[in-house]
């Protein structure tokens, strides 16, 4: 008898056992199962919470930014504001003809005209497709043509005093131009006459100073051709000795041809206001240098 408990002792015992051993292996079962679930809830939870925060702003800043920039600055004509630089990128390699760059191979800064006349823009210094000046006006002795009020005024001011002095006016056969214009002048000049040419003669659409309304191609009155003799008449002459009091400054000149990236031309007048005109007049400079913004020879 007591062998057959002792037998049913051990079974109980070992039954016990059992159970215990099941029932920790539930446990521990149990806990896994929650681990993993954990696990796999946790990666969802932060990416809800960490993602879409740091993201989203970061892609509406830069929509912000770029959608309000050019109207912002031309709120606010007194702020000289330097947001982050836009580039046009070069669309080939850099290339140069007899020492003049192309400018379709140059990294171009963005520029945002705020109505200030001394405002930089050449191959280096880009408008935009869709800038245009908002005080446009159309000053006597032009024809057509259009200039910015400030320096249409001044524009008529000086062919006053030509048509007083010399006997004879002015006359202003290119002023404001527009980008698709100028694309036309620029793909037309390449086309006709050579890449050569219009790397030293012709603005790229976007880098002209026409487009600001502040730039005046001129010629006798009576004439209505572009000429390299302007400069050998007697009102070529008046306008180059006497244009800065006026404001305006015959912007490309042979002793700055490294600095302008442009040929001589006698015919092309800038306005930059009587101060600013003055000063370079008498310290002979181009406006590039009074910038530091000298062309970078290759
Ligand atoms: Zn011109």
């Amino acid at each position: 008898m007591k062998k057959k408990y002792g037998r049913y002792f051990v079974r109980l015992v070992s039954l016990l056992c059992l159970l215990a051993a099941t029932g920790i292996f539930m446990i521990y079962a149990n806990s896994l199962h929650g681990k993993v679930a954990a696990s796999n809830i946790a990666p969802e939870q932060t990416a809800e919470e960490a993602s879409p925060a740091p993201s989203e702003p970061e892609e509406t800043t830069v929509a912000t930014t770029s959608d309000t920039t050019p109207s912002e600055t031309t709120e606010d004509p007194d702020a000289t504001p330097t947001p982050e630089p836009e580039y046009v990128e070069p669309e080939m390699k850099e290339a140069w003809y007899n020492g003049f760059s192309d400018p379709r191979t140059v990294r171009a800064e963005v520029v945002h005209p705020t109505g200030d006349v001394t405002v930089l823009v050449n191959k280096y210094y880009t408008l935009t497709e869709d800038y245009e000046p908002d005080d446009l006006v159309n000053p006597k002795h032009a024809g057509e043509q259009k200039l910015r009020k400030e320096a249409a005024d001044s524009y008529e001011k000086m062919y006053d005093a030509c048509k007083a002095e010399v006997g004879n006016g002015i006359y202003l056969i290119s002023g404001y131009r527009s980008f698709s214009l100028q694309k036309t002048l620029f793909t037309r000049s390449m086309n006709k006459r050579s890449l050569a040419f219009a790397c030293k003669r012709n603005a790229y659409q976007g880098r002209s100073e026409h487009q600001l309304g502040l730039a005046m191609d001129i010629s006798p009155e009576g004439s209505t051709m572009i000429s390299d003799d302007f400069g050998k008449t007697k009102v070529g002459q008046w306008v180059d000795a006497h244009c800065h009091e006026y404001g305006f400054i015959r912007r490309f000149q042979t002793q700055w041809i490294n600095e302008t990236g442009y040929d001589n031309e006698a015919w092309h007048y800038r306005y930059v206001g009587v101060e600013l005109a003055t000063y370079l007049t008498e310290h002979d400079m181009s406006l590039e240098a009074y910038y530091d913004k000298c062309q970078v020879m290759p």
